[in-house]
C-alpha cells in the first residue's frame, strides 16, 4: 500500500519542520497554521482515524496524548493553555487519512467551534 502523506513526512521523505518525535509519534509544524502555535502530532503507525484505531492502539494512542502534553509545554503553552483537536471524517473538515492530533494555541480559542 502506498505511504500516506504524514508517513513521507515521518520518514523524512517530505519536508516539514518537526519538533519532536520518538519510536512511536512525531510532531510538526501545520503547513498553513490556523493560530500562532498549530503543531500536528501523528501515531507512526498509519492509524486512518480515531474510528478506526484498535485495541492494540491503546498504548501508541495514550503515549500521542501525553507526548502532545510535553510538545504544548516546551512551545510555552503550559500556563495560557491549548487545544487539541482530532477531525473524524467529512463533517469534521478531515482531509488527511492518517490520525493526527491538531495542538492549537498562542490566541484565545471561541467555543462552539465552528
Ligand atoms: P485535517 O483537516 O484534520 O485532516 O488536517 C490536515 C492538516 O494537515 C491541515 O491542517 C493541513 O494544513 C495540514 N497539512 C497538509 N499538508 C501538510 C504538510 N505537507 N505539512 C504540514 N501540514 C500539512
Amino acid at each position: 500500500m502506498s505511504k500516506t502523506l504524514f508517513e513521507k513526512i515521518a520518514d523524512k521523505e517530505i519536508p516539514a519542520t518537526l519538533v519532536y518525535e520518538d519510536e512511536h509519534v512525531v510532531a510538526f509544524k501545520d503547513i498553513d497554521p490556523q493560530a500562532p502555535v498549530h503543531v500536528l502530532i501523528i501515531p507512526r503507525k498509519p492509524i486512518p482515524r480515531i474510528a478506526e484505531a484498535k485495541p492494540e492502539d491503546h498504548a501508541v494512542l495514550g503515549h500521542l496524548l501525553l507526548k502532545a502534553a510535553e510538545v504544548a509545554k516546551k512551545l510555552g503553552l503550559a500556563k495560557t493553555g491549548y487545544r487539541l483537536v482530532f477531525n473524524n471524517g467529512p463533517h469534521a473538515g478531515e482531509a488527511v487519512p492518517h490520525l493526527h492530533c491538531h495542538l492549537l494555541g498562542g490566541r484565545q480559542m471561541k467555543w462552539p467551534p465552528g
